[in-house]
């Protein structure tokens, strides 16, 4: 199995690379905001108790985020392998995760990082707002608090991940495509 986490701080094109990489590698494409989104629309149990963190721009709870991440692989048994698109967020998470592949004997494959300046997420984030509709991309104090989560709970899978010779980062800036084309260089490689 390809396991592949993509990751990067918020607007580094996540979310936009897992799509078009998804369809290239027969993958199957897990994004827990995606998913906490989809149940805040649906005003699941989930939904309600993720919403004022993600509208806060803070972390939703380790437990209640690796469960959830659990059941979405579950529901895939027959998958090759998945990308993982903002999971895991803490070292606990990503703790919980290589001892749940380990269970199903598999493991993650890598790390690939789009690296992004910060003015430039900033400027990403703010325009992905006017179409996302998503209040944690309106406004500039919830996108700087994004950040503050991601340098003090996040930023530290880098290390995580390339203690175990796992971590591959990736210019984040240029076009769409360009980008695409360097990610599948390392795609190709795990
Ligand atoms: P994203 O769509 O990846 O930018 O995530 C949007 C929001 O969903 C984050 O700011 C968090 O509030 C929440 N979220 C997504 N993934 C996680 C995670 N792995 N751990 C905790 N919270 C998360």
């Amino acid at each position: 199995m390809k396991n592949i986490v993509l990751f990067g701080p918020p607007g580094a094109g996540k979310g936009t690379q897992a799509e078009l990489l998804k369809n290239k590698y027969q993958l199957v494409h897990i994004s827990t905001g995606d998913v906490f989104r989809y149940n805040i629309k649906n005003e699941t149990v989930l939904g309600i108790l993720a919403k004022s963190f993600m509208d806060n721009g803070d972390l939703v709870p380790d437990e209640v985020t690796i469960d959830m991440l659990k059941t979405e692989v579950e529901n895939n048994s027959d998958a090759n392998g998945f990308i993982f698109d903002g999971f895991p967020r803490t070292k606990s998470q990503a703790i919980a995760l290589d001892t749940f592949l380990a269970r199903k004997n598999t493991n993650i494959s890598g790390m690939v990082a789009l690296e992004v300046p910060e003015n430039l997420l900033i400027e990403r984030l703010l325009n992905r707002g006017k179409t996302s509709g998503r209040p944690d991309d309106q406004d500039e104090t919830k996108i700087r608090n994004r950040f503050n989560e991601y340098q003090n709970k996040t930023a530290v899978l880098q290390e995580f991940y390339q203690k175990q010779n796992k971590y591959f980062g990736v210019n984040g800036v240029g076009s769409i495509d360009e980008i695409t084309k360097r990610l599948q260089l390392v795609f190709d490689k795990l």
